[in-house]
């Protein structure tokens, strides 16, 4: 098989019109009306133009835009919510499939399940479920898409208590890189049901995704916050908590800024301060003894944790952080936190150098650690938090300060990481940082994506090489 040749090639008039009369959703060129709103991502550093913008609206569609890619030798990026870092979502000269109008969502109660379209974003699905008293786990911001985050892992609020993301997937629908559509789930195209679970965009267009719900209705939650000169005692009181805590209690830590509004008290307002933001999703009756220990160990300075629709705790930072800021990450895995890391912690997490910067640290034991290693390709099942430090704001002008922090950062932690990052929150950073986030599973997806996309049509995402 030869390998895609992805270089930029002129495409004759008559090939794009057969597209767009193959195809029911718009298709999208420079200089048409939309083209600039289309081709822009979540991420405000990545400026790609696209040949072609493909707005998908059904399964033949996708077929139609990938069987078209192949045949004329076109970078092809495939893009869910657009919100990758890196911008993987898009890419220069060649044709972006966007699912964004893929928006079918149907949830079914009684197997407690939730079927769920290519192009819809969390709070989408959220919407969806929680009439039900059901849900499924996503991440922290609810305008992030479904497909990026579910096919990478997918870390976030219930992640002790339900697992990750991928650990509630039952089934995909792809279209794979030969034009042709399948169905992968524990029984059917096993294998390809393997790799998606967290081996990113790899394999093919992802058009439906299939969820098991939880009953999760309102939940005990919400951010507590310390001044900086606690962070010692609060980050320390944190980690041995949340590592023999019941997995109904969740609640990731960070390093943030008070933005100045309410309902943050006024004398706060862009104060360094670290916080806790949590989320018990057992009985609302003895969540109060549940924080009891919490609230009298380290009596927090800002404390808004109480009862909370799930669908608001979810949307809560949305509003903070919009489309098209600038962004820059960094990540790593962690099984410890030493009394030395902590001390690096506090180091950088007192300088964020702009308001939105901030250091997040998610606690991936509970219900993560209940499935192996090589159960699924996400590999770091035996660490117990992911870091990602980002460096975020409106200005391109403070991008190298906030780069640079991010850089210092994450270097003075990586040698007491675990040795690779999550691939949702890392940037472009090649081959190495992508075979160190798969460490031994990366051999087996190798083969399954040289048995899938032997051609690498697919190569737009943290890329794994088909075997040779
Ligand atoms: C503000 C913000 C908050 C975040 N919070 C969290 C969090 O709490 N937890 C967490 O785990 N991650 C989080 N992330 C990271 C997030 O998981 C990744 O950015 C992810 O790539 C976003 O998915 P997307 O569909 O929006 O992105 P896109 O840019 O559309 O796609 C990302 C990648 O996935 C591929 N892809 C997307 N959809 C499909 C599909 N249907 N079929 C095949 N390939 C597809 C794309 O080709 C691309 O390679 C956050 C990101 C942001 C910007």
């Amino acid at each position: 098989m030869i390998e895609q040749r992805h270089t930029p090639v002129t495409l004759e008039e008559t090939a794009v019109q057969e597209l767009a009369a193959r195809t029911r959703g718009t298709l999208l060129r420079p200089g048409d009306v939309g083209y600039e709103q289309a081709r822009a991502v979540y991420n405000g550093m990545i400026n790609k133009r696209p040949a072609l913008i493909a707005c998908c609206v059904d399964v033949a569609d996708v077929i139609a835009s990938v069987n078209f890619a192949r045949e004329h030798q076109l970078a092809l990026a495939v893009r869910g919510g657009g919100h990758n870092g890196p911008g993987l979502g898009t890419c220069d000269d060649g044709l972006v499939i966007d699912l964004s109008s893929m928006k079918g969502i149907r949830v079914d109660p009684v197997a407690r399940t939730v079927r769920v379209e290519g192009g819809c974003t969390w709070g989408e699905v959220d919407h969806a479920t929680h009439p039900f008293g059901l849900a499924t786990p996503s991440g922290l911001i609810s305008t992030t898409g479904v497909g990026g985050l579910t096919l990478g892992g997918g870390i976030g609020y219930l992640a002790r208590t339900c697992g990750l993301t991928i650990d509630n997937l039952l089934g995909v629908d792809m279209v794979l890189a030969d034009g042709s559509f399948v169905t992968a789930n524990s029984n059917d195209h096993a294998d390809l049901f393997w790799a998606v679970r967290g081996g990113g965009g790899n394999f093919g267009v992802v058009t439906s995704f299939l969820f098991r719900l939880h009953s999760i209705s309102t939940v005990y939650g919400g951010p507590m916050l310390w001044p900086i000169a606690q962070v010692r005692d609060v980050m320390k009181f944190w980690r041995d908590f949340i590592l023999q805590a019941p997995e109904e209690i969740n609640g990731w830590f960070g390093f943030v800024t008070v933005p100045p509004a309410p309902p943050f008290p006024e004398q706060f307002h862009l104060q360094k301060m670290c916080v806790i933001v949590w989320c018990y999703s057992g009985a609302l009756e003895q969540a109060e003894e549940a924080f009891q220990p919490i609230r009298a160990s380290i009596p927090p300075t800002v404390d808004f944790a109480g009862p909370i629709p799930w669908s608001v705790l979810q949307s809560l930072f949305d509003a903070l952080y919009p489309k098209g800021l600038q962004w820059y990450w960094k990540t790593d895995f962690f099984t410890d936190l030493s009394d030395k890391a902590i001390e690096l912690y506090l180091k950088y997490g007192a300088q964020l150098p702009t308001m939105f910067s901030t250091m997040h640290l998610y606690p991936i034991n509970g219900a993560v650690h209940h499935v192996g290693a090589s159960d699924t390709a996400f590999s770091f099942r035996e660490a117990n938090f992911a870091e990602v430090i980002v460096g975020v704001d409106p200005d391109p002008a403070n991008n190298e300060r906030m780069i640079g922090w991010a850089r210092d950062y994450w270097l003075a932690l990586h040698p007491y990481s675990s040795g690779g990052g999550y691939i949702n929150m890392m940037m472009d950073e090649g081959t190495d940082s992508v075979q160190a986030a798969y460490r031994d599973n990366y051999a087996r997806l190798a083969q399954i994506k040289a048995r899938y996309d032997p051609g690498n049509l697919f190569h737009v995402n943290q890329n794994i090489k088909p075997a040779r």
